[in-house]
């Protein structure tokens, strides 16, 4: 088998089992492995170290599949498959939610690999070359395992671009048609747009989030930032909120949060296309004022290149969502950014509160939904952060 032999020293991480080896750290490649072909990783000294998949356009030039010599081969998809899936078996049991995530790459030990199902419907997304190379294995395994009628793949995420791959996106197993499917998330339905939808189609992390949204929101009057398909604003309603406003720049997730509000016969959230920045500055100059505000926007820092540009747009969103609110409100505030950590989430948001004037407490702290494990020797795999706080009466 081919081998990656790593430069001196540089097989500490490796050895607290970290999946990834980094072209740095790779002093020379024996063999001609293609891409996503299996490689035997090695230290300088010679030792065997792990089994990964080869990404020669990639930074990451190597995910690890195993810590140990053994086959990777149909029998090892099938069993991972079988073991992440097992694991999600009962988690959502008495949830009335039938979309879960169902594969958690890294973290499920099968990096670039995520899986998530739908109703009938599973989404399989591919990021990485050695994931691509065994995509007919996978979607097969996944089918075996959970039992799902149908696979769609949505591989159009743009780190493929770091890896060398092209777009691909489809059906793989059972029919085109619908490309729309509707699904349940602790009794709301939502319709998930397979084709088009973000990510593989829906934020299935803040499932639970949404619900705690909806057991603040009595009687309040909410801003829900960022809403994409609805999640918060819907949930907010559902939960009795006084009045809900929500907004998002993307006339297509707008289209679809109408849809899901008349799906759940809950008619009376006011559907705001446009800037969350402007808006709030908008809402402020209005003298508007809420007692809860959801903030969850887009990755502002992808990597750790971009944390000061985002750090300012954090600060900017949640100062202004601070003005806003009346004494004794809340507000529910996401990073879904991997360069951002929760220390300086909570530094910014602290910022953000001392220079809008306001005393605030954080009351709650939030993170991605249980079916999105994060592997302890994959910490890059925490990457939702969300804090609830309270502002002083
Ligand atoms: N809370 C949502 C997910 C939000 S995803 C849920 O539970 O499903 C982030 C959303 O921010 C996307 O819908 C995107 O269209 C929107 N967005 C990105 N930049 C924006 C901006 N500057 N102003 C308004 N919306 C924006």
């Amino acid at each position: 088998m081919h081998k990656l032999i790593l430069k001196p020293g540089r097989e500490k991480s490796l050895k607290r089992r970290h999946p990834w080896v980094f072209s740095g750290a790779v002093a020379k490649v024996q063999g001609k492995p293609d891409a996503g072909e299996t490689v035997e990783v090695h230290s300088a000294t010679g030792e065997f170290l792990a089994l990964a998949a080869f990404s020669p356009q990639s930074q990451i030039v190597a995910r690890i599949w195993d810590w140990g010599k053994r086959a990777i081969d149909g029998a090892f998809f099938r069993e991972r498959i079988a073991q992440a899936v097992g694991q999600r078996r009962s988690l959502l049991d008495g949830a009335d939610t039938d979309a879960m995530r169902l594969l958690h790459g890294e973290s499920d030990g099968l990096p670039g690999v995520v899986a998530d199902r739908y109703a009938d419907t599973l989404v399989l997304q591919l990021t990485s070359a050695g994931a691509d190379a065994w995509r007919d294995v996978i979607a097969e395994a996944l089918v075996e395992a959970s039992g799902a009628a149908r696979v769609w793949e949505r591989s159009d995420a743009e780190v493929r671009e770091l890896e060398g791959l092209a777009p691909a996106s489809g059906p793989l197993r059972g029919p085109r048609e619908p490309a729309r499917i509707v699904v349940r998330e602790h009794g709301l339905k939502f319709e998930v747009d397979l084709e088009r939808g973000h990510k593989t189609g829906f934020y299935l992390d803040q499932r639970d989030n949404r619900l705690r949204v909806r057991r603040l929101a009595r009687g309040r009057d909410v801003l829900d930032g960022f809403c994409y398909t609805g999640g918060f604003a819907l949930n907010a309603q559902a939960g009795g909120a006084r009045s809900v406003m929500a907004v998002d720049s993307s006339a297509e997730a707008l289209a679809l949060a109408r849809a899901n509000a008349e799906l759940n016969g809950l008619s009376g959230v006011d559907w705001v296309g446009g800037d969350v920045f402007q808006m709030l500055r908008h809402l402020r100059d209005g003298r508007r004022q809420f007692d809860l505000i959801t903030l969850d926007p887009p990755k502002f820092a992808p990597t750790a290149a971009h944390v000061a540009r985002a750090a300012r747009a954090y600060k900017d969103i949640n100062l202004l969502a601070f003005k806003l609110l009346r004494p004794g409100g809340s507000l529910v505030t996401f990073s879904c950014s991997g360069g951002v950590s929760i220390d300086l989430f909570q530094k910014i948001i602290a910022g953000a509160a001392l220079d809008a004037g306001v005393n605030a407490q954080i009351v709650e702290r939030l993170g991605a939904a249980p079916d999105h494990p994060v592997a302890l020797n994959f910490p890059e795999g925490d990457y939702l952060k969300g804090l609830v706080c309270r502002v002083a009466q």
